[in-house]
């Protein structure tokens, strides 16, 4: 990481982008705290000893004398702990001056100011309480979860099969969040100390105000990922992305045959545009989209998500040529603002929440060994300038419950918020519930409902599942 004045510029991230917040937040948990990292969109976790010695820079109480600076440093982490061991005591002062001195380095730190912002979140007391019978840090829960999946709608203009926004319970009289209220949410994840948000949908980008929102997730020091349908990446909607940096981006892959596509997106839709134009659309727009990133130089991480059916599981190969064309008519090189890593083709099984499973959408076990096996065998260096990953493992289908086998850390370290407000540990948990009141963000705060009954019980809900109960 380079360090300028306490900002990393790393990732041709611009001086310009970061001038507007600082580069490091941390938030308390019972156990310690996180500490937020902007530019690398991560959290690190800091335990109680290493929290002390960062809240010992919180205000102006730090003396500008090296030495005395130091002795106020060890005395927050370590009290009288050493009084009676001068040895030990010498050994402490040396572990506290080497943090130091990394703090200083990473420009978290510099002489008596810390140089990030402390969300100074509460912890409850039930937190509090758990917290001294459990020495396990990595069960310990959260005061508040790390990342959320924002649905800014679930319109959308498309009408998938295996959708499974089209599944979500009705909501007589329900309404979407409006901008306003965006706004709010926004602040209070920051409050909270959520840092990291995916704008989703449906046909998010269709909202009039979806610029508008993002940019304020931005300048309130979040970091952003946009999930998009690559036919919606108009030469608006990549001016503005662009221009506000975003560095995360989903866009959704439907196939790479025009037939293929237009049997996933629209089956049964009679007004659907001709097939050839919707998929063809899809290729000028992306083109449009890495040609403008690579000539902004600025770093961005993008994976192409394909929701893998029956449908369009005869297209991986043709899905992956599609990909590397486009990438090699913008001759796309490592070095163009890219990394390797930064373009990557998801090749996922749809979840099987349909109605319309009629059988014949949604992938058995051997047709999930097969994708497995294709992703290894075509992921080979070098073959293609992107990577190719699937988060689908085997698993006997007679066990199978529609999270097993993805690493899904929804309720655990992330939430979805559904359109209308609605807190759930994932996606799919919002589709076997109505909104209620328990629920509902504009009743509660995130973190009475990140640790209310319906988390908790999921939570030891996916425990059994994991275990196999
Ligand atoms: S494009 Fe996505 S959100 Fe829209 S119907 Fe298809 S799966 Fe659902």
């Amino acid at each position: 990481m380079c360090v300028n004045a306490g900002l990393p510029v790393g990732d041709n991230l611009s001086r310009e982008a970061l001038s507007n917040f600082p580069e490091f937040a941390v938030r308390n948990e019972a156990w310690g705290s996180f500490i937020f990292v902007r530019s690398l969109g991560r959290y690190y976790a800091l335990d109680k000893q290493m929290s002390n010695l960062l809240l010992a820079y919180r205000g102006e109480g730090l003396s500008q004398d090296k030495d005395e600076r130091l002795d106020q440093l060890y005395r927050a982490v370590y009290g009288n702990a050493d009084a009676c061991d001068k040895s030990k005591e010498a050994l402490n002062r040396k572990n506290i001056q080497q943090v130091v001195m990394l703090l200083e380095a990473r420009g978290v730190v510099k002489d008596s100011r810390f140089l990030g912002k402390f969300v100074d979140n509460v912890v409850p007391d039930i937190l509090q309480a758990e917290d001294e019978e459990n020495e396990d840090a990595e069960k310990r829960k959260l005061v508040a979860p790390l990342s959320v999946n924002l649905q800014l709608t679930r319109t959308c203009r498309n009408h998938c099969r295996h959708c499974w926004v089209l599944q979500m319970p009705s909501a007589d009289g329900a309404r979407e969040l409006d901008k306003k209220e965006v706004k709010e949410l926004i602040e209070r994840l920051v409050a909270s100390g959520v840092f990291v948000i995916n704008f989703c949908g449906g046909f998010a980008v269709g909202r009039k105000d979806f610029a508008e929102l993002v940019k304020y997730a931005i300048d309130k020091g979040m970091y952003v990922n946009v999930s998009v349908e690559g036919a919606a990446l108009t030469k608006e909607v990549i001016a503005n992305l662009i221009s506000l940096e975003v560095r995360n981006y989903r866009i959704g892959l439907a196939a790479g045959n025009v037939t293929t596509w237009d049997n996933m997106r629209r089956p049964n839709n009679e007004k659907a545009e001709k097939s050839s134009s919707s998929r063809d659309r899809f290729v000028k727009r992306v083109y449009d989209f890495l040609m403008r990133h690579k000539q902004s130089k600025h770093s961005a991480k993008i994976a192409f998500r394909v929701a893998v059916v029956k449908t369009n599981s005869g297209e991986y190969l043709n899905m992956a040529q599609m990909l590397r064309d486009i990438l090699s008519e913008i001759k796309l090189k490592i070095g163009d603002g890219f990394k390797k890593g930064d373009v990557v083709l998801h090749l996922d099984p749809a979840w099987a929440v349909s109605p319309s499973n009629d059988g014949n959408l949604f992938l058995n076990e051997n047709e999930i060994k097969d994708l497995i096996a294709w992703v290894n065998n075509n992921n080979a260096d070098g073959q293609y300038p992107f990577i190719i990953e699937t988060r689908a493992k085997e698993k006997s289908l007679a066990k199978r419950h529609t999270l097993d086998g993805f690493e899904e850390p929804g309720g655990f370290r992330s939430c979805f918020i559904s359109w209308n407000g609605g807190m759930y540990p994932n996606a799919e948990w919002s589709l076997t519930r109505k909104l209620d009141k328990d629920n509902d963000i504009r009743q509660h705060s995130i973190g009475d409902i990140w640790l209310n009954n319906d988390f908790s019980n999921f939570r030891q809900h996916f425990d059994r599942m994991q275990l196999g109960l």
